[in-house]
């Protein structure tokens, strides 16, 4: 690991309490949590645990905020604006949001800044840009009517969100939600509630009125599940685990919610034999272990075609020998620890299981270092289908490679799961990435590249990684209402 003058230095947690009606207040109960750095297990701080309580106070505000208050009333230029100054004020304090991010969530700081940070600030510069542009159609009806459709915002949006990338998910959830108009009770992840605290005082710095948005961070069967249950939610967007949707689902059956999921995946990544395979192994490489596997959308099950598969593994094997994994604050680190405990715990029963399924663990496979949540990059190789690590989402820096030998073969294998979040295919030959493209049942196919996103390009899941779709046009869709009116020309 790198002394400390070389790393970062750890930045300052100032925000710890729950934020509502614009005032920073301690959970009714008094209670408290502790947010842990996954490098070293310690205690960063101690954070408001909010409950069904303080969900009530929040949901309060946010209702006035969008009944009564400023938000509804504003002009929608304006609320751009706004969403701009905030965009602005997180890119003013780039270096400190990265490292805070880092020592809560355990990623490397490289990460932090070249990804998390620039596509929170593009999300929202996305967004801030809608503010204006969302409007309805003039209909051509029979009779003598004029009819045209307004598109209001939901309401009040509830947002319960992950800890691996928290600031990039608190862009995609409030972005399209402050640009349609509505106000946010946002429950952040128990393991990484930092930067979203410190993201609302920006947002309260920078003029977005009190009320519009309220954190309340906390545990999901508590805080978690009184935003699903609340009666003054219009609306919850969530991103975890499907068996947390389902719990969600059933939550919101009672008042009949708007619903929008973001869920997991084991995504297909498929590299043929005529494929660039500098560039194939690079991204099947980067499309695992990017963000310590801690991605909805990683490519955990590699197929690789028969006759390149032992070189191909070789390639991937040396790159996680290169690896460099230590503290996420140097910037020379690759992979930092795992979030937490329970992902620890998690992961290395996989590892486990893979063992003793019969596949072949060719690189990694233990815990790196005595302190902390650190997994070696594991690669398994010989994996079958019916493996549990084949099945089952990992979420954490273990890759399966299969092997396939055809075209005809793969579509049924890639689709031979209930996800159906992203899939890749590596090739030079044009018509056999679009036929997969079109074949594979996922929300989003990379041809020859992975995990590239843009705010402008929506994501989202079939099957059950999902419902609805996230960023771009379409991610506007879960935060508005279509209202149509007729008025008689007679
Ligand atoms: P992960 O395994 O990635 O932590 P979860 O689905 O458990 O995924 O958590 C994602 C988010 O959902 C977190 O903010 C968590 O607190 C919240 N959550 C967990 N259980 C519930 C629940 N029963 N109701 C509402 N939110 C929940």
């Amino acid at each position: 690991m790198a002394t400390i003058s070389e790393t970062i230095r750890a930045p300052q947690v100032r925000q710890t309490q729950c934020f509502i009606g614009g005032q920073w207040t301690p959970s009714v109960s008094g209670k408290t949590f502790d947010t842990i750095n996954p490098a070293t297990e310690e205690v960063i701080a101690q954070v408001a645990e909010g409950d069904a309580a303080d969900v009530d106070l929040a949901v309060e505000a946010a209702r006035e905020a969008f009944d009564n208050g400023p938000w509804s009333t504003m002009d929608a230029r304006d609320r751009g604006a706004l969403l701009h100054r905030l965009a602005d004020a997180i890119e003013g304090e780039l270096d400190e949001l990265a490292a805070l991010e880092s020592l809560d969530n355990g990623k490397p700081i490289r990460d932090s800044r070249a990804a998390d940070l620039p596509l929170t600030i593009d999300c929202l510069r996305y967004y801030a840009g809608y503010a204006d542009k969302i409007h309805g159609q003039t209909i051509p009806v029979r009779g003598n009517y004029f009819t045209y459709t307004r598109r209001e915002p939901v309401g009040v949006a509830g947002q319960i969100i992950p800890w691996n990338f928290p600031m990039l998910m608190v862009a995609w959830k409030w972005g399209p939600a402050l640009a349609a108009g509505c106000t946010i009770v946002m429950k952040p992840a128990e393991q990484t509630p930092l930067t979203c605290l410190r993201m609302a005082r920006l947002a309260q710095k920078v003029g977005i009125p009190d009320g519009v948005i309220n954190v309340v961070p906390g545990y999901g069967p508590t805080a978690g599940a009184a935003v699903v249950k609340h009666r003054g939610v219009d609306k919850v967007a969530f991103t975890g685990e499907y068996k947390t949707a389902q719990i969600i689902m059933r939550d919101a059956s009672t008042t009949l919610k708007r619903l929008t999921f973001e869920l997991g995946g084991k995504s297909p990544n498929i590299v043929f034999a005529d494929a660039d395979l500098e560039a194939a192994a690079a991204g099947a490489h980067f499309g695992l272990y990017f963000n310590q596997g801690q991605c909805c959308c990683a490519g955990s099950r590699l197929f690789v075609q028969d006759k390149i598969y032992d070189q191909f593994v070789d390639k991937l094997v040396s790159m996680n020998r290169a690896r460099k994994l230590g503290n996420p604050l140097d910037p020379e680190t690759e992979q930092g620890p795992q979030v937490d405990q329970a992902q620890f715990d998690k992961i290395m029963h996989y590892i486990d299981l893979g063992k003793k399924e019969g596949a072949e663990c060719v690189s990694g496979g233990a815990r790196f270092g005595d302190r902390g949540y650190f997994i070696e990059p594991t690669l398994f190789a010989g994996v079958e289908d019916e493996m549990s690590i084949a099945k089952d989402e990992i979420f954490g820096p273990v890759l399966s490679v299969l092997r396939f030998k055809d075209l005809d073969e793969i579509v049924d294998r890639a689709n031979n799961t209930s996800y159906g979040l992203a899939a890749a295919v590596w090739t030079r030959d044009v018509a056999k990435a679009h036929t997969l493209a079109k074949k594979v049942r996922a929300g989003t196919v990379w041809i020859n590249c992975y995990d590239v996103f843009d705010a402008a390009a929506p994501f989202g899941g079939f099957k059950m990684s999902g419902m609805g779709r996230e960023l771009g046009e379409k991610g506007l869709d879960a935060y508005t209402e279509t209202k149509t009116v007729t008025v008689s020309l007679s």
